[in-house]
């Protein structure tokens, strides 16, 4: 199971499609990404290998965009299978999230999300996740970094999660606790990734996540590490 993200001035389509090749090693079941070109959002994704995305991909979607994030999955909540490959969507669509690891309380987040409204239209833990990252900016007024805080506070479990929001053309949202993940900065462009190896030739200058912590990772800012705990994002 592995995590690549892109933003930047580059095509994030080939920088990502060869960072989950090099994360391949990592095990996994199903492949996907998502593009965004500050438009349009993109997503394509299958059970298989990174060649059979790829090989899709190209069929079905445009592959313009200057962020991205795509993943290999690992499956645990729900069977290998299209639909529960990520990326996942938030039911308005704004949302698009990748993820790592387990969310052990999903069934009642997911109960109490069905109660609001919510629809779900995969087995995942991760769909679960990314709507409670919805009601929570939703309901509380706040923007995606915080949202993804505060939710993050009411799930338990295992995660590597890089995130972002249609609103936010230059910003995706990342966190660990419990799978690896780490920053590549570049000039004018971020690299994320489960390792060092999808950004290896791009920058040397890698920021590796602890335990617990979550970045804002936004173009033009320098990367901030902050506790998930912490009640101190604005
Ligand atoms: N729990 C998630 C799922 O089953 C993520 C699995 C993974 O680590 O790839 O979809």
């Amino acid at each position: 199971c592995g995590i690549v993200g892109y933003i930047g001035h580059r095509e994030a389509y080939p920088i990502i499609m060869k960072g989950l090749q090099r994360l391949e090693y990592r095990g996994y079941d199903s492949a996907g990404i998502a593009l965004f070109d500050g438009n349009t959002i993109n997503l394509s994704k299958t059970k298989g290998k990174v060649d059979d995305l790829s090989a899709r991909s190209k069929q079905e979607i445009s592959l313009a965009g200057t962020l991205g994030i795509g993943h290999t999955r690992w499956a645990t909540h729900g069977v290998p299978n299209d639909v529960n490959s990520h990326p996942h969507y938030s039911n308005s669509g704004e949302l698009v999230i990748i993820h790592n690891g387990i969310i052990e309380n999903y069934d009642s987040v997911k109960k109490e999300l069905q109660k609001r409204g919510y629809q779900f239209h995969s087995d995942t833990d991760t769909e679960v996740l990314v709507n409670l990252i919805e009601e929570v900016k939703k309901k509380e007024g706040v923007k995606l970094g915080k949202a993804v805080q505060i939710a993050l506070n009411q799930v338990v479990g295992a995660y590597a999660i890089a995130v972002f929001d249609r609103s936010k053309p230059d910003e995706i949202v990342v966190a660990r606790l419990g799978s690896p993940l780490a920053i590549g900065v570049g000039e004018g462009e971020f690299f994320i990734a489960s390792d060092a190896s999808p950004f290896i030739e791009y920058t040397s200058n890698a920021v590796y996540l602890e335990d617990g912590e979550m970045a804002i990772v936004r173009l033009g800012k320098e990367i901030r590490l902050r506790k998930i705990q912490d009640d101190a994002i604005a």
